[in-house]
């Protein structure tokens, strides 16, 4: 075979999928298999959605879109910007995508050149640096632990700030760890970006809708920071439509037409229907994401309470998404049988294999000592899931 990219060795598999397709095989050779390690609500898309896509492919609504997304969705995103987070995108300063996944890749081949820096808080959301490594640039990490809430400091990205830092790129709620930038937090970060007037910063809002703690703050609030804040969302976490593959951002002009160029020789205008069930999301009742936020809140609550009477582990404060990431340093370097736990890796496997509870390791995420518990399952699941955790980690004394 003829040699592949250098690029594809510089980048890895995402582990979440990875750990995904390990627990699917212990599955099928018939274990019961709690999987606990994808990012995906459990919920069906709310009704009013599905009815709008249906329309959509009655009314032979099938054709190609113009590129940057049909008018009326960029229309309701601007005015969602308006109405739920006061910012000022007009429908121009929009650009639909395949996935926040795409809108994020799209920024990032619009920014980086190879050589260039991209600021990224550890631990960081799995794609971020391997995006940022495909189109050679940089990736520098500014790492927070649990005892900060895995939240970076203003000295922290102060000291992590050089002459080459194109832009800086974060999610919050955040996954993996579920915590949450308050206005005051967001505010010191913006004190720091105003002394650094080339740096571009990329807001990863996808989990805005699944958040526990008031209302949503985004870091493009300061004016200090008005136009060099891209502000990445989409419908998959908050209005369960994984599949249906809709991103989107608000982002000054000049990156939004970069965007538009890029996407219109990779992939052109995102599905036509799902464009349309998205406007029916953006125009329609929040009810179902209110209920689903309520259900992950719940859940949280109880998966945090379960992992606080494990002896070992320490668990944050769930604040947002639907992610827990427990600190599990202290059974690292602990032999079981025939198992050695030197990496969060090993422990995940241990679980899956003695508990059969899929987690994914911090590894994947720059955060070495932790593991990534996703709650967006049932409670009954969560509740049998913990418990195998408890016996299973018990063990390990
Ligand atoms: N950003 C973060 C922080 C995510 O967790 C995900 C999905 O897991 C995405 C972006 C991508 O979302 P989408 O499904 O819209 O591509």
């Amino acid at each position: 075979m003829q040699p592949l990219a250098d690029r594809i060795y510089q980048i890895n598999e995402p582990q979440t999928i990875a750990m995904a397709k390990l627990s699917r095989e212990l599955a099928a050779q018939g274990h019961d298999v709690i999987n606990l390690s994808l990012g995906e609500p459990d919920f069906p898309t709310p009704q009013h959605i599905k009815d709008a896509a249906k329309a959509a492919i009655d009314a032979n609504f099938s054709y190609y879109t113009p590129v940057a997304g049909i008018p009326e969705l960029r229309e309701a995103i601007s005015a969602k910007f308006k109405r739920e987070n006061n910012l000022d995108f007009a429908p121009a300063q929009t650009l639909v995508s395949t996935g926040a996944k795409q809108s994020i890749m799209n920024v990032i081949l619009a920014l980086i050149n190879p050589g260039d820096e991209v600021i990224i808080p550890t631990p960081y959301w799995v794609s971020y640096s391997e995006m940022v490594k495909l189109v050679g640039g940089v990736p520098v990490f500014v790492h927070a632990d649990i005892k900060q809430q895995y939240k970076i400091t203003p000295d922290q990205l102060t000291n992590s700030i050089t002459s080459k830092s194109k832009a800086f790129i974060f999610s919050s709620p955040c996954n993996p760890t579920g915590s949450v930038y308050t206005k005051y937090e967001l505010q010191q970060l913006a004190g720091v970006f105003e002394k650094h007037p080339g740096i571009t910063i990329i807001s990863d809002e996808i989990y805005e809708h699944i958040r526990f703690t008031g209302s949503h703050e985004s870091i493009a609030q300061f004016d200090s920071l008005k136009d060099r804040v891209v502000v990445v969302n989409g419908m998959s976490k908050g209005f369960a439509m994984t599949g249906w593959r809709i991103g989107y951002i608000g982002a000054p002009l000049a990156i939004v037409q970069a965007c538009e160029k890029i996407q219109g020789q990779f992939t052109s205008g995102t599905n036509s229907i799902a464009q349309k069930a998205a406007v029916a999301a953006l125009n329609g009742t929040m009810q179902p994401t209110e209920e689903m936020c309520a259900a992950y809140k719940r859940r949280g609550t109880l998966v945090k309470q379960a992992l606080d009477t494990i002896e070992g582990v320490v668990c944050n404060e769930p604040e947002g998404a639907f992610y827990v990431f427990p600190d599990i340093s202290r059974f690292l370097g602990v032999t079981y049988g025939s198992y050695t736990l030197t990496t969060a890796t090993d422990l995940c496997l241990y679980l899956l294999h003695e508990a059969h509870v899929s987690l994914v390791t911090g590894e994947a995420f720059g955060a070495p000592s932790c593991v990534r518990i996703s709650y967006a399952t049932s409670d009954a699941k969560l509740q049998d899931a913990m418990q195998r955790i408890h016996t299973s980690l018990n063990k390990l004394k």
